[in-house]
């Protein structure tokens, strides 16, 4: 792989590697941009196949966190951690605090939280090294009911700009995934007295869970959750559920959940949504509620203050809706432009010597 090549293509910063022998802790830390502040991104533990593998990963994440913290309004940068590991193996206090030691080398210009395979304990090993973590126990606490909310704030944006009404009231939804979001979602939509709401699940226990709590919502299976009539599609699986096969099947007027990576390709995935006229919530800002709250964690957590700032979601989608109409472009483009003007405004704000 031809890193330096990659990381002048697309602006990065810096990439370090590091190996610690005692643990045998091996991992990769990019940090894509820090102009509006230091690189966040959580630890991911995986049994990468080889090197370029794991790089490439890094890499695609950092860049990724960089347009999520710009388009969240956070005053945070791009970065992120993959370990190369098998967690079943390899997880231990040593461990995570030789990852510790690595990251507070960094000086405060990256900032770790718990990811795929890492946990709120594993990181509280971390934190006996290093003060640049968030995500620990007994601070913003579980990301997912909060991550959940911003998308039903996002949820409510979107009927505001196809409707002219963001009431949820009367409103229909098909729910994909009844995971920990997903639950958390449904849970909203129904108190805001959803219409009907119907969803899908692969793993029974996560059916009996929802059947049970929720009573009125109805279960379909998962190849039929895509062409339900209903008003909004919320995907809150996992990535690439939008795609040439599942696009044409949809009868909803909005796509928007908690899901990453929904647009299996981007670019022409966008294209296909935006000409059905069907309006797709771009999945890196509907779904900055985790990383909003968490971030508030930074400044000394105030529950109420980090829920305020996740209800902006609301806001950030309607204008990059307009940007959207304006440069007649699908929306995960416009989201992406609202986030790199975002970078270049601050940075051309500070270009001025001031005294603090
Ligand atoms: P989760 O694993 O708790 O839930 C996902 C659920 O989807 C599981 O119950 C799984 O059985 C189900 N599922 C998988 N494939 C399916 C399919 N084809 N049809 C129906 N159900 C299917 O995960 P989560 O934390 O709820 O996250 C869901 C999505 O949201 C992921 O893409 C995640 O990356 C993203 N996300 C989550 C958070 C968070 O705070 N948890 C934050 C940002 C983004």
């Amino acid at each position: 792989m031809k890193k330096f090549e990659y990381m002048e293509k697309h602006g990065y910063e810096q990439l370090v590697f590091f190996h610690d022998k005692t643990t045998g802790l091996k991992g990769i830390t990019c940090i894509h941009n820090t102009t509006l502040g230091p690189a966040l991104g959580g630890t991911r533990l995986w049994k990468y196949d080889n090197e370029d593998d794991a790089t490439l990963d890094v890499l695609r994440l950092a860049r990724g966190m960089t347009y999520k913290a710009a388009a969240a309004g956070l005053n945070l940068g791009g970065g992120k951690t993959v370990l190369i590991g098998d967690a079943t193996q390899v997880k231990n206090e040593a461990y995570f605090r030789a990852l510790g030691r690595y990251v507070q080398t960094l000086n405060g210009r990256y900032i770790t939280a718990e990811d795929v395979n890492t946990s709120t304990k594993d990181m509280d090993f971390v934190n006996m090294e290093t003060d640049h973590v968030v995500g620990l126990e007994g601070k913003s606490g579980n990301p997912s009911p909060v991550t959940a909310l911003g998308a039903f704030h996002g949820i409510r944006a979107s009927l505001k700009e196809i409707y002219g009404s963001d009431l949820i009231e009367g409103r229909t939804f098909a729910v994909q995934g009844a995971g920990q979001t997903g639950d958390y979602l449904i849970g909203y939509l129904l108190d805001a007295n959803a219409k009907k709401v119907y969803f899908t699940e692969i793993n029974d226990k996560h059916i009996e869970k929802i059947k049970n709590k929720y009573p009125s919502v109805e279960f379909v299976e998962p190849d039929d959750i895509f062409g339900l009539d209903v008003d909004v599609f919320a995907p809150c699986a996992l990535g690439g559920g939008m795609n040439d096969q599942t696009i044409p099947k949809l009868k909803a007027k909005i796509v928007a959940g908690t899901a990453n990576n929904v647009l299996e390709d981007e670019e022409k995935h966008g294209m296909m949504l935006k000409d059905l006229n069907i309006l797709y919530a771009p999945d890196f800002v509907i779904n900055a509620g985790g990383l909003i709250n968490v971030y508030h964690e930074i400044q000394g957590y105030n529950r109420d203050k980090a829920y305020r700032d996740v209800e902006r979601i609301y806001d950030r989608l309607i204008d990059i809706y307009k940007i959207a109409k304006e440069d007649n472009v699908h929306t995960q483009e416009a989201a992406k432009t609202f986030a790199k003007k975002r970078i270049e405004i601050i940075t051309q704000m500070r270009s001025n010597y001031v005294k603090r």
